[in-house]
């Protein structure tokens, strides 16, 4: 089978290898659509392995499947399937607690990686931790393959409780920012303010429910945002970039008693100064987001398959495998809001 392997940084090839072998009460999935995420191309183009190589990443998979081991009762060939890469125990204190989130017995590599290629191998293992969903008839191999990247922008929006006319401030218009501003809207947000740096970003994420968009190098992003609100400010401001100065500057976006999330990750190590002052005296609530729960992922997963949800405005590009660097360099360049990649097509 056709593979896209990672040799080093930015050393991406795609070669022939065998096809796996149909594990024990697992099965060999087809892989129809993985999509090309933000953190594969970090892990593409650093050395995400320590030197271990070849490696072939790829998390958002869905496909058919095409081999069954005997033992499987659950799944027979041609089911179209969806798999979460996460895995929740649910046995854990966290899982129990209602944050499998932050289960603390995550077991990595069950369906993580693996889908830049035309089959992957899943586990008994992978099929007894669950997150594994059949994809309706009427619904594209493309649109389920959202359902991942949905996931933890769902969790961020459910968590910070985004809803019926509030205001919403997102900092970083990439793909992750177009699912925040049109998932807010979905979610009955008033209006949704668009803060970023790149104006060809800020014109794209018009067509996502952005009903203001800001570049921050041109005008103040707070005046405006108070300008635009009668003074007070935006309810809920999501901070989804890596910069340390737009964290430090999104607290004075939302309005007193508001709330402002760090969705985005920051260089490792590098810290953020904040006016806790301002915080104090403004009542506002600051909060961390990262993943999402089991219940999160199925719910974004079940969102990104529903009428409600118009996928196929964020894919943007559908290539072949084998034009996988090309890929990296659509999403790199900002070009691209969603890359699919069509392993088992030409
Ligand atoms: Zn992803
Ligand atoms: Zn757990």
């Amino acid at each position: 089978m056709k593979a896209a392997l990672m040799y080093g940084p930015n050393d991406i090839r795609v070669e022939e290898i065998d096809k796996p072998a149909c594990p024990k009460g697992g099965f060999i999935l087809k892989v129809m659509t993985v999509g090309l995420c933000g953190s594969d191309i970090r892990n593409l183009t650093c050395d995400s392995r320590k030197g271990n190589y070849p490696f072939i990443y790829g998390h958002e998979i869905v496909g058919v499947v095409d081999e069954v081991d005997s033992e499987v009762s659950k799944y027979k060939v041609g089911d179209r399937l969806y798999l979460f890469p996460g895995s929740y125990c649910m046995e854990c204190d966290n899982c129990i607690s209602g944050h499998s989130e932050n289960c603390s017995n995550v077991e990595e590599g069950v369906a993580g990686t693996g889908g830049f290629a035309q089959y992957v191998a899943v586990s008994a293992r992978k099929i007894e931790l669950g997150g594994i969903y059949e994809i309706p008839e009427d619904v594209s191999f493309e649109a389920a393959s959202l359902g991942e990247p949905l996931s933890s922008v769902y969790a961020c929006e459910d968590n910070a409780k985004i809803g019926y006319n509030d205001v919403v401030v997102i900092i970083g218009a990439g793909p992750i920012g177009c699912f925040m501003s049109q998932l807010a809207k979905i979610r009955g947000a008033k209006t949704v303010i668009m803060v970023e740096i790149n104006d060809s970003r800020l014109e794209m994420a018009k067509g996502f429910g952005v009903d203001y968009t800001i570049n921050s190098l041109k005008e103040d992003p707070v005046a405006r945002i108070k300008e635009l609100t009668d003074g007070v400010g935006a309810d809920k401001v999501i901070s989804a970039n890596p910069s340390n100065a737009a964290q430090a500057q999104s607290i004075f976006m939302a309005k007193a008693g508001g709330m402002v999330v760090f969705f985005g990750g920051v260089p490792k190590g590098s810290l953020t100064e904040l006016d806790t002052n301002y915080i104090h005296y403004n009542n506002l609530w600051i909060k961390g987001h990262f993943g999402a729960s089991y219940m999160q992922s199925k719910q974004a997963y079940q969102l990104a398959i529903s009428k409600d949800f118009p996928s196929e405005k964020f894919i943007t590009h559908r290539l072949p495998l084998d034009k996988i660097n090309e890929g990296i360099q659509l999403t790199k360049t900002g070009e691209a809001i969603k890359v699919v990649l069509l392993p088992n097509e030409e």
